[in-house]
């Protein structure tokens, strides 16, 4: 399988469903162009979620229903209360 990496702006991202995608940047816009699964997340249950499959941007995208959870990383001493 032929891997480009020659971009100079590229970085990864963890899904919800715990596959690792492969996010390619132009470099003069920093715009991502290219979006290619790298792992397969182990409890993804998407079909077309493959390794090497191009991800289009509102794929990658939360979906609506998920609701994320904020993990706190201090013990609130110091919020004030509203
Ligand atoms: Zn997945």
């Amino acid at each position: 399988m032929l891997r480009v990496y020659s971009y100079r702006m590229s970085y990864n991202i963890t899904l919800q469903c715990g596959c690792l995608v492969y996010v390619a940047c132009d470099p003069k816009t920093g715009l991502s162009h290219t979006r290619i699964l790298e792992a397969k997340g182990p409890w993804c249950r998407a079909r077309r979620h493959e390794i090497g499959f191009r991800l289009f941007l509102w794929e990658i995208l939360p979906d609506p229903a998920y609701t994320p959870r904020p993990v706190f990383v201090s013990d609130g001493s110091r919020m004030a209360p509203v």
